[in-house]
């Protein structure tokens, strides 16, 4: 990955991520969206949580390690199209053991209607067999332990982390990405800038649910292509430039 960077070179790279910036929203008019200031947070926050109180993950799961398969299997695809797959193979593979049991092939057999699946069911395996290995067959509770895992990025782990152990981790997906900078929730360039927005600026009481309220809010509402703006609960804080009518 390293080596195509260099070869396109900086500029066109910094040209690259601009344009991706823009694409989603948070470069606007040649400037960054600048952040909410804290009692703009406070009211934004306020009402996605008198919304929705208690927001949750879309992934099905039993346990620590099917969140952590189910989180990994859902990159560049939908929660119900993991959930479609996962139903079956978490009744027979529930534990790493059983996973490895289950072999590659079965496990194959399980998730081919998910994107990337080869890649993934090789991954998932291997990450089985590191977990027995390294961790006693628990799933760690550390982001460097959960990262060091065959086919974890932070984004898997901060999810892991979330949602399994309550720790308030910030995961940034294209959604929360998007809304983060159309909004001046968490604006940034990357999707660490926003994570580390998140972490420096969402009121600590909210602390806890913003990632599901952020994808929340980005899957249904703050959709990438057409926003529903006229009836978006934070539309009056909201700094989007480009707000649909
Ligand atoms: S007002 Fe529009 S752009 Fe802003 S958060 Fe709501 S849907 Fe997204």
């Amino acid at each position: 990955m390293q080596q195509s960077y260099c070869r396109i070179g900086p500029d066109a790279t910094r040209n690259l991520r601009l344009s991706l910036v823009a694409r989603h929203g948070g470069w606007q008019n040649g400037r960054m969206t600048r952040q909410l200031e804290y009692p703009a947070m406070q009211a934004v926050f306020a009402r996605f949580r008198a919304f929705v109180p208690e927001p949750k993950g879309e992934l099905d799961h039993l346990n620590a390690f099917t969140l952590l398969v189910a989180v990994a299997l859902s990159a560049q695809a939908t929660d119900v199209g993991v959930n479609r797959a996962t139903k079956a193979l978490f009744a027979v593979a529930d534990t790493p053991e059983k996973m490895l049991a289950l072999g590659e092939e079965a496990l194959i057999a399980h998730i081919r209607t998910i994107g990337l699946f080869r890649n993934k069911a090789k991954n998932v395996i291997r990450l089985s067999q590191r977990l027995i290995e390294a961790y006693g067959g628990e799933v760690p509770s550390s982001r460097a332990a959960l990262q060091s895992l065959p086919g974890v990025g932070r984004k898997t782990a901060n999810v892991v982390l979330q949602m399994w152990f309550g720790h308030p981790a910030h995961a940034v997906d294209t959604h929360v990405f998007r809304v983060g900078n159309r909004t001046g929730i968490a604006p940034g360039r990357d999707e660490v800038a926003v994570e580390r927005a998140l972490e420096d600026n969402v009121p600590v009481e909210y602390q806890h649910h913003s990632h599901h309220w952020l994808i929340l809010h980005g899957r249904y509402v703050c959709t990438a292509r057409k926003p529903k703006c006229p009836t978006c609960l934070i539309a009056d804080w909201c700094l989007y430039e480009e707000k649909t009518a």
